[in-house]
C-alpha cells in the first residue's frame, strides 16, 4: 500500500501546519544573508512561512525566524521582505483586494 504524504511545515507566522508548497521559505545563506526564497531554489536554512506579509510580520513581532536561525535579522531585512512578500501573488486566481482592473 502506497499513501503518498505531502510534508507539512509549519509557519513561522500563525503556527498553521501547512503543505510545503503552499509556504514561503525564508533562507539564510552561509554568508548569514536572510530573504525570502520565491523561487525554492535557494540553498541555505529555511523557516517557513504563510505567502503573505501578514504572517511574515507576526513571524517578525515573535522573532520566530530569528530563533530558527539562531541570529538577529537587521529591521531593513524584513522590511525588504515584507515588501517582497506584498508583491508576490502565489495564485492569480486567489481574491485580490486592491483589483486595478
Ligand atoms: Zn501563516
Amino acid at each position: 500500500m502506497q499513501t503518498r504524504r505531502v510534508p507539512l511545515r509549519m509557519c513561522t507566522g500563525c503556527g498553521e501546519m501547512k503543505p510545503k508548497k503552499e509556504l514561503v521559505r525564508v533562507v539564510r545563506s552561509k554568508e548569514g544573508e536572510i530573504s525570502l526564497d520565491l523561487t525554492g531554489k535557494k540553498a541555505g536554512r529555511g523557516a517557513y512561512v504563510c505567502p503573505s506579509a501578514e504572517c511574515l510580520k507576526k513571524a517578525r513581532k515573535a522573532r520566530r525566524i530569528e530563533r530558527s536561525f539562531q541570529c538577529r535579522i537587521p529591521d531593513e531585512v524584513y522590511d525588504a521582505m515584507e515588501r517582497e512578500m506584498e508583491a508576490y501573488t502565489p495564485q492569480p486566481a486567489v481574491r485580490k483586494e486592491d483589483s486595478e482592473n
